[in-house]
């Protein structure tokens, strides 16, 4: 029969090492969840791309269309000075060319501009797509291995289970008791060593009344400052 100190250290190495495992799956989720959020922003700004390429194809557009209609007008007015009878008409429909040969010129210019800025627009969207479908292609790399990762570690986390609830079945219904509201409170740290008569839980040095039931008795040991489970330890010696 193995002492009952041992079988809580047990319990609680157990339960740790659950614990630690159960810390390490939330940790591959978080990364999973982390990629799916960095595949938003990757998305979002693919989306903004692809409105700036629409909004510079528009403004190119939109001066081609008033280039045609100023060459129209320029044809009209040709057109126009063939019947103009007085010379103060003639030479105000020529200023009226003039102008609008000059509009053309600065729209000419400011569409060569604008076919740059559709350039470079298209080529920040071509960036952003491979980067998302990139990034895509390694998050579903991702939640495989996370996929498999977790499988792997629930099996191993039932194991111990097992195992923990062999050592729980060792113990009587007070020492479980204990173990388990302390467990609650303290945490992994609900049975502690004593080392060189000071707490391996508080700090606190313990009396020499617990010392000796420490020494003497069969039932568990508390620290009068921090109530955890106390126990000696040979090795500290
Ligand atoms: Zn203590």
């Amino acid at each position: 029969m193995i002492d009952k100190i041992d079988v809580l250290k047990r319990v609680q190495s157990l339960k740790n090492k659950i614990k630690e495992l159960e810390a390490s799956q939330e940790r591959r989720k978080q990364d999973v969840q982390k990629k799916r959020d960095l595949i938003e922003e990757e998305k979002a700004l693919a989306e903004r791309k692809q409105e700036e390429k629409v909004a510079v194809q528009k403004d190119i557009d939109r001066k081609e269309l008033d280039l045609k209609t100023n060459e129209g007008e320029i044809t009209k007015y040709n057109v126009q000075l063939n019947s103009i009878k007085t010379n103060k008409e003639y030479s105000a429909l020529i200023t009226e060319i003039g102008s609008k040969k000059a509009d053309m010129s600065i729209l000419e210019d400011e569409i060569l501009d604008t076919m740059s800025r559709l350039e470079i627009a298209n080529q920040g969207l071509e960036k952003a797509t491979e980067n998302l479908k990139n990034e895509e292609q390694s998050l579903k790399d991702l939640i495989n291995c996370v996929d498999a990762e977790v499988k792997e570690t629930d099996a191993e986390i039932e194991k111990i289970k097992g195992e923990q609830n062999k050592y729980i079945d060792l113990l009587d219904e007070h020492s479980l008791n204990s173990y388990n509201r302390l467990s609650n409170i303290k945490g992994g740290k609900s049975i502690v060593p004593v080392v060189g008569n000071v707490c391996g839980g508080c700090s606190m040095n313990i009396t020499t009344q617990t010392l000796n039931e420490l020494m003497g008795s069969k039932d568990l040991v508390f620290c009068r400052s921090c109530s955890r489970i106390l126990y000696l330890d040979e090795n500290s010696d």
